[in-house]
């Protein structure tokens, strides 16, 4: 048994875009970039503080300098001011220097030793700190002395500016340090004082505070080879040493990850979904394509929303010729446009026939169908009425078949009917021959009384002969009839058809005189010879020019019968023929066709039997001959029959 293969949708992998492909990679991919962007600004972020770090280190050192500077010029200043007043003392130099209150502030401050010198550099007065400074009060300032010294000079001059010594104020330049503001500074950088030789003259270093940044130094102006050195307690801190910054980074890039991981689930499972969607799709599209019946769904309006293959092929339009059409629609045979719109709207209405409704459609090659139609509400997933589901099926084969089974039982009706009409044929022809008989041979015996009579008129013994002639051509019609009915093998001989033809005419010479019509021969002079069955022919002339006659009967322009004898020299396939025409001026055969003329019991005569025609084509096809009905040139019926000649009897 054949395995069935399931309609197979397209692969996602062969309509899937790349980048659809890998779309679940975006997720990390945007966490990466955003994680890199977050890195290179931190990283742009920890340069500018580096900067600004170095700048403030910078501005620092320079602000040290400033203040340093700022204290060594007042110092120097508070010195020449000493050394100023110094001209009026001349009396016990020393103690007058000690007692001078801007020396003892001087000494309190920062100088530890004054020392006043004439121009010779002989010492004139000194004046010394008892006690050593106070230490700064800030605890945070923690200078270590290391015992370097530094002076500043005055020159003294006399009223005139004269040059009269000068004045030294020697200071530890950690008193220096120590007197200075710089705890501000202290709080944020190791400071050393660094001399030539790279010995520290005098250091804020503190032992369980080791400095971390990058050491500044700078040559401290004012100061001889003395170097300042900044190394800052506290350096720049990176990002890169900020745990909560790289757990904040690795925590993206982590939920970036995790969003890719799940999306890509997910997207599986929309892939998957979606694939067996399409093959539930293509099943349904291949169900419905493959399905006999053809689909029709349609609006509560009556706008087609959807067609099958199906009914497609039934009507012969396309799915997009007809998606959207409201009625009326194309496939409508124009005739019963207004029949079918009625209907239409019971069906929109709801009325449409449980059982279903015939009808008949026009294909779009102009081919009638009938289709019987199965109307059904079309609800939406909410159960909501929306419009109709049609089903449709072609019923054409089926009532085709019914009418060929119509026709076949009228045929057999008719066979039936013929069957008995030829026993009824045959019982009549056996019951007249005896009468016919004895009609002939008392007719035929008066005829030979009258013949040896003298004085008998001789219209007459005309009319005896005639008498004699018809009984016995009545007998032979009826024995032909009785051979016909009993199916005895028919006799056939040589007759010359013109003899045929005229023996016809003189038979049927009165029934055309009573019609009032002119009949007009016109046969070969050639004459030919046939093979036939004579009775047989002489029927189908008979019937032809009786049926002439029936048409021209009444004709008010005068009724024409026309009847010739034509020889076809190898008209046939090589076949030499003789050509028997009947024609007449009647009403023709209005589009009828000779079939339609031949169907048994066809007739359109009050007293007709509608065999006449069929019985002639029988005869002359069992002689190999043929019949044609046609209009005739001018108006009228022409009928025509051939036969196949033996002997041209004027060879
Ligand atoms: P019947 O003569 O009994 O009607 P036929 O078979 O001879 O039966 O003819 C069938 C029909 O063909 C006639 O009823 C008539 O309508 C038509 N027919 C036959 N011959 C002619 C003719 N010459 N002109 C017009 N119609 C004819």
């Amino acid at each position: 048994m054949p395995i069935v293969q399931p309609p197979q949708a397209p692969s996602p992998h062969q309509t899937e875009s790349i980048g659809k492909r890998f779309f679940w990679l975006l997720p990390g991919v945007l966490a990466l970039v955003f994680v890199g962007m977050m890195a290179l600004w931190a990283e742009l972020n920890a340069a500018q503080s580096h900067k600004v770090y170095q700048e403030t280190l910078v501005a620092d050192a320079l602000s040290v300098e400033a203040q340093l500077s700022g204290r060594q010029d007042t110092e120097r200043v508070r010195l020449r001011d000493v050394a100023a007043k110094l001209t009026l003392v001349t009396r016990d130099p020393d103690s007058n220097l000690a007692r001078m209150p801007e020396v003892v502030a001087g000494l309190d401050r920062l100088w530890n030793r004054l020392v006043w010198l004439d121009d010779n550099n002989q010492v004139i007065a000194r004046a010394e700190r008892k006690a050593s400074l106070s230490a700064n009060p800030s605890e945070e300032l923690r200078i270590q002395s290391t015992g370097q010294a530094d002076h500043y000079a005055a020159p003294i001059k006399d009223g005139q500016g004269i040059n009269r010594g000068k004045l030294l104020a020697r200071f530890d330049i950690t008193d220096l340090l120590r007197s200075t503001d710089l705890v501000w500074l202290n709080r944020r950088y190791e400071v050393n004082f660094v001399s030539e030789l790279g010995e520290v003259i005098a250091t804020t270093a503190s032992v369980g505070r080791p400095p971390l940044g990058t050491t500044y130094e700078k040559p401290l102006a004012g100061f001889k080879n003395t170097t300042l050195r900044l190394t800052p307690f506290e350096a720049p801190e990176s990002w890169r040493q900020h745990p909560k910054t790289l757990a904040l980074l690795s925590g993206l890039m982590l939920l970036g990850i995790a969003a890719s991981a799940l999306t890509r689930h997910e997207m599986r499972l929309v892939v998957r979904a979606n694939a067996q969607t399409q093959t539930e799709i293509a099943w349904r599209q291949a169900m419905e394509d493959s399905a006999l019946v053809g689909l029709r769904a349609r609006d509560a309006d009556g706008r087609i929303l959807y067609v099958n293959k199906t009914l497609c092929d039934m009507v012969g339009y396309s799915r997009a010729e007809l998606v959207g059409l409201v009625p009326p629609l194309p496939f409508w045979p124009a005739d019963a446009v207004d029949d079918m719109m009625a209907r239409n709207l019971k069906t929109l209405a709801g009325d449409a026939p449980a059982m279903g409704f015939e009808t008949r459609w026009r294909h779009k090659d102009g081919q009638l169908i009938d289709v019987m139609i199965f109307e059904s509400r079309l609800v939406n997933a909410k159960g909501i009425h929306i419009g109709w589901m049609g089903s449709i099926i072609d019923i054409s084969e089926r009532k085709r078949l019914e009418e060929r089974d119509r026709q076949h039982g009228e045929t057999l009706a008719q066979h039936d009917r013929l069957n008995d009409m030829g026993l009824l044929a045959s019982e009549l022809s056996h019951e007249l021959n005896q009468p016919l008989t004895t009609i002939l041979s008392y007719s035929a015996g008066l005829n030979m009384s009258l013949k040896q009579l003298a004085g008998v008129a001789p219209d007459d013994l005309f009319a005896m002969n005639e008498i004699v002639r018809h009984a016995g051509k009545a007998g032979e019609i009826v024995n032909w009839i009785r051979r016909q009915a009993s199916r005895s093998e028919l006799v056939r001989k040589h007759y010359d058809i013109n003899a045929i033809v005229t023996d016809v005419l003189q038979l049927r010479k009165q029934h055309i005189m009573r019609a009032g019509a002119k009949l007009i021969s016109d046969l070969s002079p050639d004459g030919a010879e046939v093979i036939a069955d004579r009775i047989g022919i002489e029927q189908v002339i008979s019937n032809l020019v009786r049926n002439a006659v029936d048409a021209v009967n009444g004709q008010p322009r005068g009724g024409v019968i026309g009847i010739s004898t034509k020889l076809l020299n190898g008209s046939n396939g090589g076949r030499r023929e003789i050509e028997v025409t009947v024609r007449d001026n009647g009403p023709g055969l209005q589009g009828r066709t000779l079939d339609m003329l031949c169907t048994t019991f066809y007739s359109t005569k009050s007293d007709g039997m509608g065999l006449g025609l069929g019985i002639c084509r029988t005869i002359i096809e069992s002689h190999q001959g043929s019949l044609l009905a046609e209009e005739a040139q001018g108006g009228g019926a022409q009928f025509r029959f051939s036969l196949p000649v033996v002997t041209p009897s004027a060879l």
